[in-house]
């Protein structure tokens, strides 16, 4: 007779201890465009701390839609969206539910639209949500962006314009807190930066802040842009797929976040155009 204890490899009675299948990893196809794992990015929202999922959508930039669905009917036809392979689109799709886009509910940014009764209250709800976590401390919202006036904002751009593979990109992070977006051997995501002291760097330059082939005349001539165009085909590569080494040199690696970069805006992201070098502005003693 087999004991109870987990050593003995089965239960009391008598069945393996271990269950009969192992967990199965999920996999990325081999044919797949992207390493992305889910089709759906879990997150929060960094104004109200609200759950959001983050999904690609036929258009550029992902969306962040509210992580359940609701009626249909109670919200008004602009804010509708639908699910499909993955991919959100901007229209209902005929069945009782529907997405609907984080912005439209978010407490954090109220607008003066007319909404529906049940828009308001579930925009409530997540304002209560947001109260509660501030009370207990779970939640420390983000400063916007911080002011590019500030001497310290200037020396270290908390929102840097990266040159790579010949496109210009503005980050999400300080160049030095980008972080790999792949999946570890814990099923988490990676902890190490994709600037690492191991791997060639890159240079700040003063660039031209108008598009070579725009007629815009912009108050900045020019822009500091951390370049990564000197370095290897692979290693840009690397940078935009937002690996660290360790994961660069394993393709078949699912990714567990999108690659955050966006592509750079002259007229959208001009409050992230320094028209002077961070190092420059060290020298000169005004950094802190
Ligand atoms: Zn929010
Ligand atoms: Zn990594």
């Amino acid at each position: 007779m087999c004991s109870t204890t987990a050593s003995s490899g089965c239960r009391w009675d008598g069945t393996p201890a271990r269950p009969r299948h192992r967990p199965r990893a999920l996999r990325v196809a081999a044919d797949s465009p992207s390493q992305l794992l889910r089709a759906a990015q879990p997150s929060r929202c960094r104004d109200c701390g609200n759950r959001i999922d983050w999904y690609t959508r036929t258009t550029q930039h992902p969306i962040s839609l509210h992580p359940h669905e609701v009626t249909a009917a109670a919200f008004p036809a602009p804010c509708r969206w639908h699910v499909s392979s993955g991919i959100a689109h901007p229209a209902h799709d005929g069945t009782p539910w529907c997405r609907i886009p984080h912005t439209t509910l978010c407490p954090a940014h109220p607008n003066n639209e007319p909404v529906t009764p049940q828009l308001a209250e579930l925009r409530r709800h997540l304002a209560l949500c947001t109260r509660r976590m501030l009370d207990t401390g779970a939640f420390t919202p983000q400063p916007a962006d911080p002011a590019p006036t500030q001497p310290a904002a200037m020396c270290r751009p908390a929102r840097p314009v990266v040159q790579l593979l010949y496109c210009r990109y503005l980050a999400q992070h300080p160049v030095e807190d980008i972080r790999c977006v792949a999946q570890t051997r814990l099923r988490h995501r990676c902890a190490h930066p994709v600037l690492t002291p191991d791997t060639p760097a890159g240079t700040w330059t003063l660039m031209s802040a108008t598009p070579s082939h725009g007629q815009l005349a912009l108050p900045a001539s020019e822009m500091a842009v951390y370049n990564l165009n000197q370095l290897p085909y692979a290693e840009q590569l690397r940078w935009r797929a937002q690996r660290c080494p360790l994961h660069a040199a394993a393709p078949h690696v699912a990714d567990l976040a999108l690659a955050e970069w966006e592509v750079f805006d002259p007229l959208l992201h001009h409050s992230h155009m320094y028209p002077r070098l961070p190092t420059a502005i060290r020298h000169r003693g005004r950094h802190m």
